[in-house]
């Protein structure tokens, strides 16, 4: 294995959570990342969580990006959480647009991830790596296909310079999505954002909400599992590195990892992932 791995974490809610998440990061650790970076609750809900797992991930001698969401926000509680940011010694965003609870009203200043960048630009020149999502298989509240890769290649346009996908289980998906974004002349690196499969019910939460489609083969299989956690398990570590094998052999830029705070699954899927 010997392609650039990066690994996503959420911040732990409670002292057992970050004891916990801080022995996951140590694991990781061990396949050299080029960077871990931390998710960031839309409306700043999670702010201080995130701040000091981003600053203690620094403290371990590892690159640190700190996701920014933009939902809600106003410029000056955003040119504040910047500086915030640099004074840590943070040189890599996620810069996202966010999606705030249902009941909340959106109001803030910033419309779209897009806005976001172009503000982070103007504020602070090059001091900041800016990712920003990519979704293979179309942003859930996209108009259209069309319309959403039209709103990623703005999103680059405003100054992003790589990206990192929504996880999907469908390379083709993928492929395709590169495709259509050089064409319109986005040449930034498009990394694939890998979900391991843990848990089932957990996996199907999650698709729903974020619009990825799980294959019909894979949900069966999962639903045929029940609560056989260790089948679950195995099924998912063959389907997600086979997954991993077959983008790594296209010449993918990297692989992101999200970890949900767990090291075992994703090590195990970097431990079989075929020599290059
Ligand atoms: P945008 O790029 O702004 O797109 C949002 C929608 O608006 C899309 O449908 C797009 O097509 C449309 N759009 C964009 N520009 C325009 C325009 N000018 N006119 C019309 N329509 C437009 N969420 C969190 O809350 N915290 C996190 O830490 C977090 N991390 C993430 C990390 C990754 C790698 C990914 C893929 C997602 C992450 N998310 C996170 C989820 C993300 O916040 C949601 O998917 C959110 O709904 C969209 O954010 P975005 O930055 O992609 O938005």
């Amino acid at each position: 294995m010997n392609i650039p791995v990066s690994f996503e974490f959420f911040p732990p809610k409670t002292p057992e959570g970050a004891d916990k998440l801080r022995a996951t990061r140590q694991a990781l650790y061990a396949h050299r990342p080029e960077f871990c970076s931390v998710t960031f609750g839309a409306g700043g809900s999670t702010q201080e969580g995130t701040f000091s797992t981003v600053k203690a991930i620094l403290g371990e001698g590892v690159a640190a990006a700190s996701h920014f969401s933009c939902v809600g926000a106003t410029k000056a509680t955003v040119r504040e959480q910047l500086a915030a940011l640099r004074a840590m010694g943070v040189q890599r965003l996620v810069a996202l647009r966010g999606d705030l609870p249902s009941g909340y009203g959106a109001g803030g200043e910033f419309h779209y991830a897009s806005d976001l960048v172009t503000f982070i630009r103007n504020e602070t020149g090059d001091a900041f790596h800016i990712e920003v999502a990519a979704y293979p298989e179309i942003h859930p509240q996209a108009r259209s296909a069309e319309a959403d890769l039209q709103a990623f290649a703005a999103k680059v346009r405003a100054g992003a310079d790589s990206a990192i996908t929504q996880y999907f289980f469908n390379a083709d998906a993928y492929f395709r999505f590169v495709d259509d974004v050089q064409r319109l002349g986005v040449r930034v690196p498009v990394v694939p954002g890998i979900m391991p499969i843990t848990s089932s019910t957990q996996l199907m939460r999650f698709s729903d909400a974020c619009g990825a489609e799980i294959p019909r083969w894979i949900r069966l299989r999962l639903q045929g599992f029940g609560d056989d956690t260790a089948s679950i398990r195995s099924f998912g570590l063959d389907v997600m590195t086979a997954l991993c094998d077959q983008l790594r052999a296209s010449g993918v830029p990297g692989i992101h990892f999200y970890t949900m705070n767990q090291a075992a699954a994703t090590s195990e899927i970097i431990r079989r992932l075929k020599p290059a």
